[in-house]
């Protein structure tokens, strides 16, 4: 699964794509036991900025018919496009699969449905990210995007959102989870969970992991997660 970002923020998202599993993902995996050998995910990013044709690499403008806020540029959002999928997208033989996302709080709400089915569908996902008031409204039509949405709430840009759907959608990506975490995907879980010590001493009080959890009856402790 290839990922392109079209940001004018990499470094933010870069530290938390290169971290964890979705770092591990992104790197050769030569592994003995490993299912999937080879990358199982790619990220890429694109600053609008680059590709912008103007003197000072303005990419926001003031909007047509007025209101608060800057609108962000169609035109080095669409080059930023091209560059990352243009030659895939014109070539018929190599079968490639691309989705272009713009995140957008009016857009339709992201759930684990559609990170499954992007994960199914598509070779690869554009994520554009806005920032100010959004951008300009030809791109979704040129590029036939789909607005997205994380959540009812409104942020400052679209890059924890991109992040949010790069990561859920990873998690989809075989291979990316080792076996024993996407175990735990697939698995009703209660969210009731302990680790060591036994006992945890906290304000002189004692807080004790309840009897199941240490029996070994794996039986049991699955009736009690599932009870809970
Ligand atoms: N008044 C603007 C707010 C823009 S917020 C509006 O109504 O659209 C700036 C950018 O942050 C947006 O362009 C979008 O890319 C991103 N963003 C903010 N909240 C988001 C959300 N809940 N889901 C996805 N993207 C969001």
């Amino acid at each position: 699964m290839h990922f392109h970002v079209i940001t004018l923020f990499q470094e933010v998202c870069e530290a938390y794509t290169n971290s964890s599993i979705l770092g591990r993902a992104q790197k050769t995996d030569k592994g003995k036991g490993a299912k999937v050998r080879g990358k199982k995910i790619e990220v890429k990013y694109y600053n609008p900025r680059d590709f912008t044709k103007n003197k000072h690499h303005k990419v926001d403008d003031r909007p047509y018919g007025g209101g608060p806020g800057m609108v962000m540029y169609a035109e080095p959002i669409l080059l930023a496009w091209e560059k990352a999928v243009g030659r895939k997208a014109k070539d018929q033989k190599l079968k490639t699969k691309i989705k272009t996302l713009i995140m957008s709080p009016r857009g339709k709400t992201f759930d684990t449905k559609m990170a499954k089915e992007f994960a199914k569908k598509y070779t690869d996902i554009v994520l554009i990210s806005g920032r100010y008031e959004g951008i300009d409204s030809r791109v979704k039509k040129i590029l036939k995007a789909e607005e997205i949405s994380v959540g009812d709430y409104v942020l400052t840009g679209g890059e924890l959102p991109a992040l949010s759907i790069i990561d859920s959608v990873s998690r989809q990506v075989p291979g990316v989870l080792g076996t024993f975490e996407s175990l735990e995907e697939e698995r009703v879980s209660s969210g009731e969970m302990y680790t060591r010590p036994e006992v945890l001493e906290y304000k002189k009080k004692k807080y004790k992991v309840p009897p199941v959890f240490l029996s070994g009856n794996r039986k049991e402790i699955e009736k009690h997660k599932l009870q809970k």
